[in-house]
């Protein structure tokens, strides 16, 4: 079983043997964003640490805006972080080109990613020029072989973007990342666009990567459902933090930390196209000025007053599950303690406070 480091905890990684492929330490994004002449930092991804394992999938699940992709674009090193370190087998990641035949990332939007003029044997061939790994003779063998991986006849190589369908672009997307050879792909919601009916078809693409080429798995989406469904290990992120993170079943079966709980109790349903809804139930905070303390504190019914003074530090609350949340702290004293606020009195709408805010967004 895989342990990941939740922020500031120093978690060995030792059910797994061996150093995780691909990881985060304590990396942070802050963007600068200016609204006239004011200055702002919006608090996009706050210290997460996190270890991608080969042969595994780790799910990070969150909500709009909670950070997810700009921590696969930190990962992807598309984005330099404010602090913090991305490690490629346990030693600080090489540079651009080295570092990109190796980590590869894959987007949601497959239309957008593959250029409309090319077709598929252009988008394959390209990675595989450019990277000297075929030519001549060699090349279409080569491309036959990664729409076999993917599950498409090498009569796709024929096909342009518009011929193919939204679960056969992202095919074509996952095969051009596969060109590569890379050890790690970084998904980023790669089945959020596609049609309800091809979704499971690509997360058991992926799920055969791993299994069968031993690949190193993020799948970054807000839909903790399909989340348990194909990952190994779940970290759930809120407001820039990882605040949970275990086995994908014991994340979901017995989740600690209630935001998790929350997040459950959207009631995912697979079926659903639209993102589960925790409207009414508050809304993330603006990121501009994180909340004190927890960051969920001003959205949690059990928030106590240590909640909105201290961070939280990670407790393991089960064999490789830890939350970050002052419910598992033992040892507070009675002021610590107290509830913050009436029970019941978190039901009513998202108030102006809660209301989250766009970037460059600044409340006065
Ligand atoms: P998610 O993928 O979970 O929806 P993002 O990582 O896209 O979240 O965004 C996290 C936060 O960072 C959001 O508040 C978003 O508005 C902000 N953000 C993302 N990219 C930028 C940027 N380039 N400049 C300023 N703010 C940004
Ligand atoms: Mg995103």
């Amino acid at each position: 079983m895989t342990i990941i480091p939740l922020d500031r905890t120093r978690t060995a990684n030792g059910a797994s043997g061996g150093t995780p492929v691909l990881e985060a330490r304590g990396l942070t994004k802050h963007f600068p964003v200016h609204r006239g002449a004011r200055r702002a930092v919006v608090h996009a991804v706050e210290d997460v640490t996190l270890a991608l394992p080969q042969a595994g999938i780790t799910a990070v699940v969150g909500e709009s805006g909670s950070g997810k992709s700009t921590l696969a674009r930190l990962l992807a090193q598309l984005i330099k972080p404010t602090a913090g370190a991305v490690l490629l087998d346990g030693a600080r990641a090489p540079g651009r080109q080295r570092y990109t035949r190796q980590v590869q990332l894959v987007l949601q939007d497959p239309f957008s990613s593959l250029n409309p003029v090319h077709n598929t044997r252009y988008h394959l061939a390209r990675p595989l020029r450019l990277h000297g790994l075929a030519s001549g003779a060699n090349m279409d063998t080569q491309i036959a072989e990664l729409l076999e991986r993917v599950a498409l006849s090498p009569s796709f190589a024929a096909k342009y973007p518009h011929e193919l369908s939204g679960g056969q672009r992202q095919r074509v997307a996952i095969a051009r990342a596969l060109a590569m050879q890379p050890r790690v792909l970084l998904a980023d919601e790669p089945v959020s666009m596609l049609d309800v009916s091809i979704r499971l078809g690509v997360l058991n693409l992926l799920a055969g990567l791993r299994d069968r080429e031993g690949l190193a798995i993020l799948y970054v989406t807000h839909d903790i459902a399909s989340a348990r469904y194909l990952a190994d290990v779940i970290a759930v992120m809120y407001a820039g933090q990882i605040i949970e993170s275990g086995p994908a079943a014991q994340v979901t079966d017995a989740p600690a930390h209630p935001y998790t709980q929350l997040l459950l109790s959207a009631a995912p349903d697979p079926d659903r196209a639209e993102p589960p809804s925790l409207r009414g139930r508050g809304a993330p905070p603006n990121l501009i000025r994180p909340p004190s303390g927890c960051r969920f504190h001003p959205r949690c019914p059990f928030a106590m007053t240590v909640c909105a003074n201290e961070r939280p530090v990670a407790i393991e609350v089960a064999p490789g599950q830890a939350s970050a949340c002052w419910l598992h702290a033992k040892g507070l004293t009675a002021a610590q303690s107290r509830p913050l606020r009436e029970p019941g009195t978190l039901t009513g709408p998202v108030t102006e406070a809660q209301r989250p805010q766009g970037p460059g967004e600044e409340k006065r």
